[in-house]
């Protein structure tokens, strides 16, 4: 009899986007003549880039022909589109990462999904909460905890991210193996100095821990004393995995292009006390797993890095920013508490209500639709997201109805 893996039967459903749309659906149903704007989601809108839709373009031709045709690929990447994200991402900035330690993959949430797998069953995990879902419903799968009570998995070291702390978690007061950190965050929109991130650092160093850094909106940061990325910082390549994305920068999140930073100091230890280094590990993974990323997609991807598309995705990205703080105005004029907006494309704001109840209202009273905080854990309630990521006109529209509504 063929048994289930029942780590799965632990998972909660996620009700969050469904019961969004039953809320919205039910609002629409009845007010057949307003229109909803929604400031829900956290995907992009705006067309890709032109330059990348020329390298597309271009590489598909190339396919068409049988001199320019590619068929398998290597499995971590071109090394056109390796050697450009090590030179632009990191070693423009002064941090060192070399092209073949940088994994091309087809997203950041199935590189920090799967890469818990390489890890040993019992490892101690630490996990934001607020957080993005994937980290915590993997470990989950992969039968890291136990049963969900109270609103949290047992057996996780919830690292909580408030007010208080500025949305910057503390560090754990036990010994954690393996800690999840995201900068610019979803949901909070919240950033962490160089300070912040080296005590992380030197926290992983001391416990001979490991931090998975993910920095899927680091093209949103404009302050220039913010780091970028977590090898910035003295130290990391021996303590930190970190994930890029090229959704949230280039809009490819209908595209797929992402990719994973795995520094050859960095170790994990097995259970004769060797140094096991994860860079060959992943590699075995990656290659087993995952067959590469289209010839096309990945030549999309490099031409971020050429002189054009560096100035499109810039526009790109201070256009969402440029609504970041639309919202964030309107929001500060209202006289709520908020987090966000300055290097990020969420804001991150305290109703000081339940969660449900100010999404009801959004909706009910303006017509827009917001992320209940609650959704994102625990420490998400009282809290809403509301995301950038439209046209101006739809975002000012926003502002203006919930400003009339809560006037
Ligand atoms: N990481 C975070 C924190 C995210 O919010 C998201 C998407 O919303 C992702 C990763 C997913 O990135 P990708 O589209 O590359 O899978």
């Amino acid at each position: 009899m063929l048994k289930i893996n029942e780590s799965y039967l632990k998972l909660q459903a996620s009700y969050l986007f469904s019961d969004i749309a039953g809320r919205v659906k039910k609002f629409e149903d009845a007010n057949p003549d307003k229109d909803v704007i929604k400031l829900g989601i956290g995907d992009v809108t705006r067309a890709l880039p032109a330059a990348c839709v020329s390298a597309f373009h271009k590489a598909v031709d190339e396919m068409a022909t049988d001199t320019g045709f590619r068929g398998y690929g290597p499995e971590q990447g071109y090394p056109f589109l390796r050697e450009a994200i090590a030179k632009n991402d990191f070693q423009a900035r002064g941090a060192e990462v070399n092209a073949d330690e940088i994994f091309v993959s087809d997203g950041a949430k199935c590189d920090s999904g799967n890469i818990q797998e390489l890890f040993s069953l019992d490892s101690k995990i630490a996990i934001p909460d607020p957080v993005y879902p994937v980290y915590i419903d993997t470990n989950v799968m992969a039968g890291r905890t136990g049963n969900f009570e109270d609103g949290r998995f047992q057996g996780i070291v919830y690292l909580d991210s408030t007010r208080e702390n500025n949305y910057v978690p503390d560090l754990p007061t036990e010994a954690v193996d393996l800690i999840y950190l995201c900068f610019p965050n979803n949901p909070t929109g919240s950033t962490a100095s160089k300070e912040q991130l080296k005590t992380w650092v030197d926290y992983a160093r001391d416990n001979k821990a490991v931090i998975l850094f993910d920095a899927a909106y680091e093209a949103f940061i404009r302050d220039d004393a913010l780091p970028h990325s977590i090898y910035e910082i003295e130290g990391a390549r021996e303590v930190a995995i970190e994930f890029r994305s090229f959704s949230k920068n280039g809009g490819f999140t209908g595209t797929r292009c992402a990719y994973t930073v795995v520094p050859k100091e960095c170790m994990a230890w097995d259970t004769a006390g060797n140094k096991q280094p994860i860079h060959s590990l992943w590699n075995r993974r990656h290659c087993t797993k995952f067959n590469g990323v289209s010839y096309p997609v990945q030549r999309a991807a490099e031409a971020i890095y050429s002189d054009a598309g560096k100035g499109q995705v810039q526009e790109l990205v201070s256009s969402y920013l440029e609504n970041a703080d639309l919202i964030a105005g309107a929001v500060k004029e209202l006289g709520f508490d908020y987090a966000g907006a300055a290097n990020s494309p969420y804001v991150w704001i305290w109703g000081d209500r339940d969660s449900w109840d100010f999404f009801d209202m959004l909706l009910n009273e303006a017509g827009v639709v917001c992320t209940p905080g609650a959704g994102f854990g625990k420490c998400g309630q009282g809290y809403i997201r509301l995301s950038a990521f439209n046209s101006r006109e739809n975002v000012i529209q926003a502002m203006e109805r919930i400003k009339t509504a809560l006037a």
